[in-house]
């Protein structure tokens, strides 16, 4: 380094200059200041997870049967005659046809006619039993106008 006042070399670090005795003005060292660049927070964007749902039908062998479909279907109108029996039969067979179609069954074929004779078999089913309570009700009123008639003509006698 050199003396600021005289311009003699000076040996580094000395305080004052060997040739005219100025003191030595140390530069002071830069302190660059560090340039702290400001960490973009990126803003946290949540995650959307399209939560696809997974529909996966559950496809049991049997609800794609259209079997059970036929059999209750011929069984509700087989038993359309005894009212609740029919209609039971209708019911189920009703269900079944939910079942499959729920299943991803095609109403077609048997699973057709079943659902035709479950539905003819309801509806005869409903008609045979308001039949057969007009039919109850006309024959205990028959008994009980009979039992009058016979009571009255005893009383006659
Ligand atoms: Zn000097």
């Amino acid at each position: 380094m050199y003396c600021k006042n005289c311009g003699a070399e000076i040996a580094d670090g000395s305080a004052f200059c060997t040739e005219c005795g100025a003191p030595v003005q140390q530069e002071p060292i830069q302190q660059e200041p560090i340039q702290q660049e400001p960490v973009q927070q990126e803003p946290v964007q949540p995650q959307y997870v399209q939560a696809e749902p997974q529909y996966t039908p559950v496809q049991p062998a049997a609800d794609l049967n259209s079997t059970p479909i036929l059999i209750t279907g011929i069984l509700a109108l087989a038993l359309c005659w005894t009212g609740i029996g029919g209609l039971i039969c209708a019911i189920i067979c009703m269900n079944k046809v939910k079942q499959f179609q729920a299943a991803g069954g095609v109403i077609s074929g048997k699973a057709k006619v079943g659902k035709i004779l479950g539905t003819l078999g309801l509806v005869f089913s409903i008609l045979y039993m308001v039949f057969w309570v007009i039919y109850f009700i006309v024959v205990i009123v028959a008994a009980i106008g009979g039992a009058l008639n016979n009571a009255s003509s005893l009383i006659d006698f």
